[in-house]
């Protein structure tokens, strides 16, 4: 169960339609998605860090692994809540930002609209996220100041369409 956080996302301009599409689909098929690979991308152009595993000190990280966030949105409250406009589920994507400021991104999986919500920069959402992620494999590799690790869409939607999803 997502446990729902008193929404403070922000009303943007704009409908994100083809990420909520895609975010019900990684919910849908959550288990079979994470059986093919955890580690393939969520696509995504604007979450500053990448993610690894804490037993592979070599490894430098992947962009948001589709593993990463679908635990986020179990365990961290900051990446989930409510719709402003229709009180839908509303589900982040992309974050980080820059030393002091940041914004997460999302989109409400009822009306489709485009939200955000301020973070308090790039390293206090690392100490948030890697306390999260504490009880996981999963690890902050890298943080990228100002400039963002973009997932390709290709290998989501090649396992979805294995899957059987056909409008994508
Ligand atoms: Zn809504």
């Amino acid at each position: 169960m997502i446990s729902k956080v008193k929404s403070n996302w922000i009303s943007q301009k704009g409908y994100l339609p083809k990420d909520a599409k895609i975010i019900k689909y990684v919910l849908e098929y959550k288990g079979e998605l994470l059986e093919i690979d955890e580690w393939m991308p969520f696509p995504q152009d604007g979450t500053t860090y990448t993610f690894g595993d804490k037993d592979d000190p070599g490894d430098d990280g992947r962009p948001l692994p589709i593993g990463v966030l679908i635990y986020l949105w179990e365990h961290w409250d900051r990446i989930t809540g409510n719709c402003p406009y229709c009180n839908g589920d509303v589900y982040g994507f992309r974050f980080g930002g820059f030393l002091s400021s940041g914004t997460m991104f999302g989109c409400c999986l009822e009306c489709y609209h485009k939200l955000t919500r301020s973070t308090s920069g790039l390293a206090f959402t690392a100490q948030e996220i890697t306390k999260v992620l504490e009880p996981t494999k999963y690890r902050i590799k890298k943080m990228g100041f100002g400039h963002s690790f973009a997932g390709p869409l290709q290998s989501l939607y090649a396992a979805l369409r294995q899957l059987g999803v056909k409008d994508i």
